[in-house]
C-alpha cells in the first residue's frame, strides 16, 4: 500500500516512547476496552503501514478510523506526539488505497449533489443584506439536523440588533480531511465568492468544526475577513436576561482543545447564569461527546454510547441544563439521553433565545 501521506509524519511516529499517557481518558479506549484502540497502537499500526510490515485487513482500518480526534491524547503526551495529524494522514492513504467506509464516501458523493452532507434539499437560512457586519454561517448539521436549535440561534441574533447577512453556503468540507477524503476546492472558492458578495466584514460561525476549517484549511486562504465563533460575539454584547437554573457545560473538542477557546464561552454563560457548574472534566480534560473525527457516520453505536458517559458526568453534576455550542455536541448529547433523564440540552446561544422570550426559565 502507498502510504504518501504518511511519509511526512514519519518524525511524530518517531517521536513516541511508548509510555502509554495517551491511554488515559481516551473515550475510544474507554469504550472498546483493547490496547489497540489507543493512540499509542494507532501511531503503531500507522508505522507498520508505512515501513510495508503490516498489510491493511478490516481491524487495522476500524482501527484508525475509530478515533473522535479529540486530541486528548496530545494533552497527555510528554513527547508531544500529533496523534491527530499521524491518524489523518494513514486515513488518507487508506482511502487512497481504497479502504474507506461507505459512510463517508456516500457524505462526499452528498455534498458534490447538494451541497450538504446529509444530500438534504437546500434550507433557505439566506437573509440577503448587502453591507452587514457579519454573515452567518451555519454549517451542515445546524441546518440539517438541528434546525430549531438554529432558528432560535438567528432569532437571538436578530433581538440582539446584531448586523447579519447569510450567504448561499456549500459544506466547509472540514470533515473530508477527518476521514482521508480530499475536501473540494471548488465549494472553498463559492464560499469566498459569497462572502466577497456580501461585503461583511466579518463571517460569523455557529459551528466549531467550520470555524476551526475556515481558519485553518489552506484552500480559505484569502478569505479576506475575520473569522468568528458566536460565542466570541456573545462575549461582546449585553445580555439583558438571567436565569437561576444551575447550568454546566460541555466543552466542543473543535472549540476547546483544537481551538484554544475555553473562558469564551464560560464567559458568556456566566454573564446570565450565576450558578455555574463545571463538570468534573472540564477544558482541555473535557471528554469528547463521540461526534467527532466522522466515528458517528462510521461507528454510530460507539459514538452514542460515549456521549451517554458524558451526558452522565453532566447530570452527575446536578445541574438542570446542559449547554454547548456545537451543532453536532448538541446533536450527539440529544441522542443519547433516555426519557427519563430530565436534564435540558441547548446550545448557548438557543438557550439565551429561549430564556429572552420568556420559554425558559
Ligand atoms: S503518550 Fe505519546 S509518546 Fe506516549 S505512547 Fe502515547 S503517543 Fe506515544
Ligand atoms: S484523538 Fe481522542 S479518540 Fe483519538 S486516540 Fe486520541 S484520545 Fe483517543
Amino acid at each position: 500500500m502507498k502510504t504518501k501521506a504518511l511519509e511526512s509524519w514519519e518524525r511524530d511516529m518517531l517521536r513516541c516512547i511508548r509510555c502509554a499517557y495517551c491511554f488515559v481518558d481516551c473515550p475510544i479506549l474507554t469504550e472498546l476496552g483493547w490496547e489497540s484502540a489507543g493512540a499509542r497502537s494507532k501511531v503503531i499500526l500507522s508505522y507498520g503501514l508505512k515501513e510495508d510490515e503490516i498489510e491493511c485487513n478490516q481491524l487495522i482500518k476500524d482501527r484508525l478510523f475509530q478515533c473522535c480526534l479529540c486530541a486528548q491524547c496530545e494533552i497527555n503526551c510528554p513527547a508531544k506526539v500529533e496523534v491527530g495529524g499521524v491518524v489523518r494522514a494513514a486515513r488518507k492513504d487508506l482511502v487512497e488505497a481504497g479502504h474507506y467506509f461507505e459512510a463517508h464516501r456516500v457524505m462526499r458523493e452528498m455534498v458534490k449533489k447538494t451541497g450538504n452532507v446529509y444530500g438534504e434539499e437546500k434550507k433557505d437560512f439566506h437573509y440577503p443584506k448587502v453591507g452587514a457586519e457579519f454573515a452567518l454561517f451555519v454549517g451542515c448539521v445546524g441546518k440539517h439536523r438541528e434546525e430549531e436549535s438554529l432558528k432560535k440561534t438567528v432569532a437571538l441574533l436578530k433581538k440582539l440588533g446584531v448586523s447579519l447577512t447569510s450567504i448561499d453556503e456549500v459544506c466547509c468540507g472540514g470533515v473530508f480531511g477527518d476521514v482521508g477524503f480530499q475536501a473540494s476546492p471548488e465549494d472553498a472558492e463559492h464560499i469566498k465568492e459569497e462572502v466577497k458578495k456580501a461585503k461583511v466584514k466579518k463571517l460569523l460561525t455557529t459551528c466549531p468544526m467550520c470555524y476551526r476549517t475556515f481558519k485553518e484549511d489552506p484552500r480559505f486562504e484569502g478569505l479576506g475577513v475575520e473569522v468568528l465563533h458566536i460565542t466570541e460575539l456573545l462575549e461582546k454584547l449585553d445580555l439583558p436576561v438571567k436565569t437561576n437554573r444551575k447550568i454546566t457545560y460541555h466543552d466542543p473538542c473543535d472549540l476547546g482543545r483544537h481551538s484554544d477557546l475555553y473562558d469564551v464561552p464560560r464567559n458568556v454563560i456566566r454573564k446570565f447564569a450565576p450558578d455555574f457548574q463545571e463538570m468534573s472534566k472540564n477544558r482541555e480534560n473535557a471528554h469528547c461527546c463521540g461526534a467527532g473525527g466522522g466515528v458517528r457516520g462510521s461507528f454510530t453505536r460507539l459514538s452514542i454510547d460515549m456521549a451517554k458517559k458524558r451526558l452522565q458526568e453532566a447530570i452527575d453534576t446536578g445541574a438542570e441544563v446542559l449547554l454547548t455550542e456545537c451543532a453536532s455536541c448538541l446533536h450527539n448529547l440529544k441522542n443519547a439521553r433516555k426519557r427519563k433523564q430530565k436534564i435540558q440540552i441547548y446550545n448557548i446561544s438557543e438557550y439565551l433565545s429561549l430564556l429572552m422570550d420568556g420559554e425558559v426559565g
